[in-house]
């Protein structure tokens, strides 16, 4: 690695730029795993983030697209095979042309014209594996209700902040890019929704629009493929601090209304992998979930073991632990600000050490405890020098 990034001459030229989620959440998940993502580059380059996440943000927004520039699309349910199939293999594609790819058991990514099986049980391609389930849930469920109601989507959100701790030896820039996407819905859109629009009911019950004062709102959203993570879990809090630093992002666009909430809607919780599904069981048990089930379904996630079928819980439940609404403090935003300021501190600070000469596992150190869930998908366990060990054990009554 050359020291470019040290030397005086080049120091004003480069102003790294973090994306929020590839970067400062990837590196608060595992330092490691997000530095070996990197490949050869030091971060931030191009962010990576795990292919699931990926595909069903790509597949949501271009489900939007379709479903504003065809007047054939406006009616819903979707069907998988005709309207849902062609949107995942374009993103499967752009994708894979990126370098991200699934596991067979995550996606069949054959059609027609392949004979090969490789992952799949026959070759009747395609399969709707448990990516392609969810893609349909997710539309089904919530894009009916959400399209109608975006004023934009994709919008790019991008500041400049001076670097933390900026030191003239040390650090490689006076200044960093922090970078984002949302899509936003408008209080226009809002008002002309029909009665029974789900998005509605979930703000309604939120009593977000109380007491606004301004006439004219913005709701920003983005999609998580990930289940809901358990309120004493690190990353509960680092999705709030996300929504809050994109709603300070959003603000200083000149376009932008005020921002009351932001919705983040966890895909996972609509089709649970048997993963999922053990975390939950460990949240219910913990009552370490915001969104507690029924007894119907309480039983049936706590009857639950590992290795048996997943139980079919109520549509009702599964689609409460989806959404997450996360009203706009003014005072919170201060703090998110501050916390990822301090993450991008220890990114630099990891850059630096192996700038150094610091061997790279030092340099940047795993976490103490990482995450069960983070290490059993990280492509790099074998290579770790402390994987989780963490067995889920429940042990509260
Ligand atoms: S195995 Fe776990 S601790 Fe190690 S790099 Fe991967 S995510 Fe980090
Ligand atoms: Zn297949």
């Amino acid at each position: 690695m050359s020291n470019q990034y040290l030397s005086t001459r080049s120091k004003s030229k480069i102003i790294p730029e973090y994306s929020l989620t590839g970067d400062l959440l990837s590196f608060l998940r595992c330092g490691l795993q997000y530095r070996y993502h990197n490949k050869g580059s030091l971060p931030p380059s191009t962010p990576v983030q795990l292919w699931f996440g990926e595909f069903i943000h790509g597949v949501m927004e271009q489900a939007y697209i379709e479903w504003r520039d065809n007047d054939a699309k406006k009616r819903f349910d979707w069907e998988w095979k005709v309207d849902i199939r062609p949107i995942e293999m374009d993103i499967y594609q752009r994708l894979n042309a990126a370098g991200i790819r699934p596991s067979s058991k995550l996606f069949c990514h054959y059609d027609e014209t392949e004979t090969k099986k490789f992952g799949c049980a026959d070759e009747n391609h395609p399969h709707q594996r448990i990516s392609s389930r969810r893609t349909e849930l997710a539309i089904n469920t919530w894009g009916k209700h959400l399209f109608p109601l975006i004023k934009r989507a994709e919008i790019k959100l991008k500041d400049i902040q001076p670097m933390p701790d900026y030191d003239e030896q040390k650090s490689r820039s006076r200044y960093f890019g922090i970078t984002g996407i949302v899509d936003v819905i408008s209080s226009v859109n809002i008002r002309s929704a029909p009665a029974g629009n789900l998005i509605l009911h979930y703000l309604e019950n939120f009593n977000l629009l109380e007491d606004l004062e301004d006439d004219e709102y913005e709701i920003i959203i983005d999609y998580k493929g990930m289940k809901r993570p358990a309120i004493d879990d690190d990353t509960w809090k680092h999705h709030e601090w996300q929504i809050l630093t994109y709603s300070m992002l959003r603000s200083k666009q000149p376009d932008s209304k005020k921002i009351v909430a932001g919705i983040i809607f966890y895909l996972n919780e609509l089709e649970l992998s048997e993963e999922n599904m053990d975390e939950l069981k460990n949240d219910v048990i913990r009552q370490s979930t915001d969104k507690m089930p029924d007894k119907i379904d309480h039983d049936k996630i706590i009857r639950w073991r590992k290795g048996h079928h997943i139980p079919d819980l109520s549509s009702t439940f599964r689609e409460i632990r989806s959404i997450r609404v996360i009203k706009i403090e003014e005072e919170q935003i201060e703090n998110a600000l501050h916390q990822f300021e301090e993450t991008v501190k220890n990114i630099e600070s990891s850059v630096f050490k192996e700038i150094q000469g610091q061997n790279i596992k030092e340099a940047w150190d795993p976490p103490e405890n990482p995450k069960k869930s983070t290490c059993t998908v990280c492509d790099f366990k074998t290579i770790c020098p402390h994987p989780s060990t963490e067995q889920y054990k429940p042990t509260v009554p």
